[in-house]
């Protein structure tokens, strides 16, 4: 059976005190879950040099919410991944529905994330999923597969294997809506016959597929007892240490 994934979107929120306090406190109490779990937290890029001391020689693994597709230059505002390198980060969140929708990510873009984090050493967690009239539209695997599809293009087995993918429907985003753990299993399997059917079965049955959308304390059981779900990327449930270890005790009980 392959660890479970929590990973904590901390999106554009906490103060630098906040956010120093929230990583202090999940070195000390994460402790007894890294061996049968992979914790990860996800600051906003002005915390990530901060969170990344606190939790040197933790488990808990540190990471961005995006990063630019190019190396380095004139890209005002932009952060690659060799700088995310530099501050100690491990891995990367590409693809996010906020990034699709408001900051309008391609799926082109987004194949080019991919291919630039894992050139420099990064681990991405590469977020998928549909919208709600999409899902109405019964067009769910169509738009899933094309994601999966356009930004899996051209990338090795040997890189596949360096990723965790996030199904993510958008209307679960944020919304205290979620997919049911029937629902959510049904996507997850689509997700991994689809990477069955790009690479090697190694590395479909090697590929942890995270759920994302109003994971909590009370839906974690339910939604990480699913067969096809090896993990979850939770975004307000992860502001808080209480709820986000309560989430990460569950994976615990169910590994
Ligand atoms: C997310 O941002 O990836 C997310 C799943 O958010 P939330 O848990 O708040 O729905």
């Amino acid at each position: 059976m392959k660890k479970q994934f929590i990973a904590g979107n901390w999106k554009m929120n906490l103060t630098m005190g906040e956010a120093r306090s929230l990583a202090e406190k999940l070195c000390d109490e994460s402790d007894n879950s890294d061996a049968v779990v992979d914790i990860g937290v996800f600051p906003a890029f002005v915390f990530l040099r901060d969170v990344c001391e606190i939790l040197r020689g933790s488990k808990v693994y540190v990471g961005a919410q995006n990063m630019y597709l190019e190396k380095s230059g004139a890209f005002t505002g932009e952060v690659s991944g060799a700088m995310l390198r530099d501050v100690g980060c491990t891995h990367v969140i590409i693809g996010h529905s906020e990034r699709r929708t408001i900051f309008r990510e391609t799926n082109s873009m987004i194949n080019s994330k991919l291919k630039a984090a894992l050139s420099c050493g990064l681990k991405p967690i590469f977020c998928v999923g549909e919208k709600q009239e999409e899902r109405d539209a019964e067009r769910t695997n169509e738009v899933v597969g094309n994601q999966l599809s356009e930004g899996l293009a051209g990338l090795t087995s040997e890189q596949a294997n360096e990723l965790t993918i996030a199904y993510e429907p958008v209307w679960a985003i944020g919304t205290g809506k979620t997919a049911t753990p029937e629902q959510a299993n049904e996507v997850h399997s689509f997700i991994r016959n689809t990477i069955k059917s790009k690479y090697e079965n190694d590395t479909a049955q090697c590929i942890r597929i995270q759920y994302g959308g109003s994971v909590n304390a009370e839906n974690a059981d339910n939604l990480l007892g699913q067969p096809e779900i090896d993990g979850a990327l939770v975004g307000g449930a992860s502001l808080e240490p209480g709820s986000f270890l309560d989430i990460v005790s569950a994976a615990v009980r169910l590994s």
